[in-house]
């Protein structure tokens, strides 16, 4: 990224040499990402985001067709749930449908198929679900869209990097990536499309990105989006992971893994300690050093407890107790061992305290 800023300057839409190098930059990074997502470079529109992404989508589809119906899942990411939602509050005689998922996180492509009518418009189902890892069935998600010729939109920001994926044979229209997911910098993702799918341009501009996505590319944020493809390595981080779950599980017999049962990603880790409270217990880890999430998100000042868990058919006290671990490639055994000693301590310390108040 550095290395960008400095030896390419320039604006990658200017022809002087300055250009050309910023040019070339963003041009290489494009054709490696393609190669690495199985598709052509002509299919690579860089964003901010995958937030940006999902919503370039799903604009371009709703504003082109005739009312009609949404097929979505209950546990989508809010970067496709609040435009979707949106939309339909602003076009009331647009449908939009949430399919629920089974009790391991996943929707099942027989209750997705039953969703999908003849006046579905678009389908819109994530790879990975960002709290559980729960894959979703995507490949036969996709054969139904295909057979059916109805756009579909999948948002992989958890899936790339995780396990192998090909745009290309999934024969889909749309699917969205993001590079603070593998380590790469913040602010800038990808959003694939279809060869022949024309886009509509969320921000109309100069007409960067073939007209796509105007905005003067951000090339040391594509840069290091691209170097970040070249040190994945999230395989290591399956064993530590399951070193985490089986330690705490044998340490804590009370708590539960979300999605265990169905296949997930490679990193990460989705708890439940009945009893706790996700989010006093990831205070106590933050002051033990470790970084983690609780399921139930702040928005607002009102905390609410994970939609995804609600979805899946958990109570609203067991989705307030939920913990979620992220490992990395540089997560080790070690890191996975401290950090259920830190979960026993903090569970230890709790009880305690709500023994004083009881
Ligand atoms: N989709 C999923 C599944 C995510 O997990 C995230 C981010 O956490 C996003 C979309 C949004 O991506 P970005 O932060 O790049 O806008």
């Amino acid at each position: 990224m550095l290395q960008a800023a400095t030896t390419a300057p320039g604006n990658p839409s200017s022809l002087h040499w300055a250009g050309r190098a910023a040019r070339r930059i963003v041009d290489d990074a494009r054709d490696r990402l393609a190669a690495f997502v199985g598709t052509e470079s002509g299919s690579v529109v860089y964003t901010s985001g995958g937030t940006e992404a999902n919503n370039i989508a799903i604009h371009t589809v709703l504003t082109s067709s005739s009312p009609g119906r949404i097929v979505t899942s209950a546990i989508e990411h809010p970067a496709a749930l609040k435009p979707l939602e949106q939309f339909v509050a602003d076009h009331p005689e647009w449908e939009l449908v949430k399919v629920r998922p089974d009790a391991s996180g996943a929707v099942t492509i027989e209750s997705m198929a039953a969703a999908i009518n003849d006046e579905t418009r678009l389908v819109c189902l994530m790879y990975a679900n960002n709290e559980s890892g729960a894959l979703q069935p995507i490949a036969g998600v996709a054969a139904i869209c295909r057979q059916k010729t109805i756009p579909m939109l999948v948002d992989a920001v958890q899936m790339l990097g995780k396990k192998s994926l090909s745009f290309s044979e999934l024969g889909i229209d749309f699917m969205t990536l993001s590079a603070h997911k593998i380590g790469g910098p913040k602010g800038v993702g990808a959003l694939l499309v279809r060869r022949g799918v024309k886009l509509k341009e969320l921000t109309p501009g100069g007409g960067q990105e073939r007209g796509r996505r105007s905005g003067t590319e951000n090339v040391p944020a594509i840069a290091g989006f691209s170097a970040a493809l070249g040190k994945l390595d999230f395989t290591v981080c399956e064993p530590i992971r399951d070193l985490f779950e089986k330690e705490l599980c044998q340490r804590l017999a009370r708590v539960e893994v979300v999605s265990q049962q169905t296949e997930r990603t490679p990193n990460t880790s989705l708890v439940i300690l009945p009893g706790l409270d996700g989010e006093t217990l990831l205070m106590q880890l933050d002051l033990a050093g470790f970084a983690v999430a609780s399921g139930s998100a702040c928005s607002s000042g009102k905390r609410e407890p994970s939609h995804v868990l609600l979805a899946m058919g958990l109570s609203e006290l067991k989705a307030r107790s939920s913990l979620r671990v992220s490992f990395g490639p540089q997560s080790s055994r070690e890191d996975a061992l401290a950090l259920v000693e830190a979960l026993v301590v903090a569970d230890q310390r709790l009880k305690k305290m709500a023994g004083l108040a009881a």
